[in-house]
């Protein structure tokens, strides 16, 4: 195995003298042939010519099957260049996503990228099943804990187990490109958690608005947050750009003004093939200018000399003030430092968040006048069979009424401003968003079903975007509460709120 310190992708980006270029591999369906070649014989360019010092490999993109990252990962590896290991949630549960990351550490890939995932599409005979049993503020949790010489708890299969430190060298992603302010302040909370939760890195989704850009570096100045920005360079075709342009991409704006100015360029002898790559290369030389550690590149159709060209450039333009000429926003968007006058408020507490506020903070919270005899019927209730079945019965049809509740028996209605996460997200998301909606729609029903967490901002409170010490992270569902009250559970400890009870019983101790 090689040593954790032969890391040359974590050396360069913790070292602030020079600017950490990485690239996206796409590795198709299938375990080889032409494309795999292709990919292989780039990576080599690569390694030879040593500017790019990591070489990420997508996990099943767009929700479609494809060689597996740790497949190719390895390959990689064996060139003597670093993988860097995009590790999805949308097909594997948490049992699996822990066995993949001892495979991972076993084999020494060390450097991950975590995220959720675009939603699956098809598959083997139709549409595969969406798992995401965990989130990325989840499993960046799992990360840190086996980085941190891991212990399984009593009573789990296996008993008492010390599991040796886990290397991993794990990043997340989060998107500054949303154009409305509740997409936006969301993908900053949910950034937070990450970060609160272990990553060690942070790579930005593909844009082209440099403002925005300029925006996150700013936002984890004020925060003091020094963790490595990896800026998203993406170089597109004309056809994949039309295709980014129509909002088939989940989370990415490619602007109108952009589209436009490709398609002239396009007229040119080469089909705008050099201008796209001088474009990207002022995009690099200004985002070091903006205080990035690193750029990660991609782009469809690029083979090694493109990138090698685009390099070069990069070292030409520097010192030169080119963000004017690489900066395509989308008309109004929101700006978190702006006084953003143009837009409308998009919060108003809804009169059904305050209704269901006041019933939970009487009925569910340790001071409220409700919450003792609410106690005592609910733990009465376990006792008897027969009144837990009607307990339950009248639970689900409230519940199902009110919220199309799916009886999960660990209810986070009170962290979303009280919208069911399990019913209006198609991910399931308890923590806050993916990065895929676009103009504040669902990734999954685009231009027809607004994003849930959208939904969730505009009725109530949201953490505050800058206080990374508020913002509370939620635990994994346990799957063994699934169909049962999630009342009882409340008041009997066994949901995500137990020390709130158990703090509640300390309280109400003579
Ligand atoms: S119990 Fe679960 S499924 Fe039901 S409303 Fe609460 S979060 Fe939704």
């Amino acid at each position: 195995m090689t040593p954790a310190s032969n890391n040359i992708f974590h050396k360069s980006l913790v070292d602030d003298r020079e600017i950490t270029i990485t690239y996206e591999l796409v590795p198709g369906r299938g375990s080889g042939g032409k494309r795999l070649e292709k990919i292989l014989n780039l990576a080599e360019q690569a390694k030879d010519d040593g500017r790019i010092k990591a070489l990420s490999i997508t996990d099943n993109p767009g929700g479609h099957p494809a060689l597996s990252p740790t497949s190719l990962g390895l390959d990689i590896q064996a060139l003597g260049i670093s993988p860097l290991i995009h590790f999805s949630l949308k097909d594997k549960n948490r049992n699996m996503v822990e066995s993949q990351l001892f495979e991972c550490h076993r084999h020494d890939l060390l450097n991950l990228l975590v995220l959720g995932g675009d939603y699956p599409r098809y598959g083997f005979e139709g549409q595969a099943m969406p798992v995401f049993d965990l989130d990325s503020t989840q499993l960046l949790t799992l990360i840190e804990r086996l980085r941190h010489h891991s212990t399984v708890k009593k009573g789990a299969p296996g008993g008492v187990m010390d599991l040796p430190p886990m290397d991993f060298f794990a990043g997340c992603v989060v998107s500054p490109f949303k154009v409305l302010e509740s997409e936006q302040v969301w993908q900053y909370v949910k950034l937070l958690t990450k970060i609160k939760s272990g990553a060690r890195f942070v790579i930005s989704q593909l844009g082209y608005d440099m403002k925005k850009y300029g925006e996150l570096v700013r936002l984890m100045k004020n925060l003091q947050i020094s963790i490595p920005l990896i800026a998203n360079v993406f170089i597109p075709s004309l056809g994949v750009a039309r295709i980014m342009n129509n909002g088939r991409v989940p989370g990415v704006i490619l602007p109108d003004t952009l589209l436009s100015r490709m398609e002239e360029e396009a007229e040119c002898k080469d089909r705008g093939e050099e201008a796209r790559l001088l474009r990207a290369a002022k995009m690099v030389s200004t985002l070091q200018e903006l205080g990035y550690a690193g750029v990660h590149l991609g782009g469809n159709n690029l083979d090694f000399d493109k990138i090698s060209f685009l390099l070069d450039k990069v070292d030409e333009f520097k010192g030169k003030n080119l963000e004017e000429d690489v900066h395509f926003p989308e008309p109004f968007t929101w700006y978190l430092h702006d006084d953003c006058k143009q837009h409308p408020r998009e919060r108003s507490f809804s009169f059904l968040y305050s209704a269901n506020d006041l019933v939970h903070r009487q009925v569910f919270t340790g001071k409220g006048r409700f919450f003792s005899m609410a106690k005592k019927i609910s733990l009465n209730a376990i006792k008897h069979k027969h009144l837990q079945r009607l307990y339950t019965f009248f639970e689900q049809l409230s519940k199902k009424l009110l919220f199309h509740c799916r009886m999960c028996g660990d209810c986070t209605l009170a962290e979303s401003n009280y919208l069911c996460p399990q019913s209006g997200c198609p991910k399931r998301m308890i923590n806050g968003p993916c990065g895929g909606s676009i103009n504040g729609y669902c990734e999954v029903y685009p231009k027809e079903r607004l994003c849930f967490w959208v939904r969730s901002y505009r009725r109530g409170p949201t953490p505050d975007c800058n206080n990374i010490h508020e913002i509370p992270v939620l635990p994994p569902k346990d799957w063994s509460l699934d169909q049962t009250s999630s009342w009882l559970n409340y008041f009997s400890g066994k949901d995500h709120c137990k020390l709130q009870v158990q703090d509640k019983k300390d309280e109400d101790a003579p």
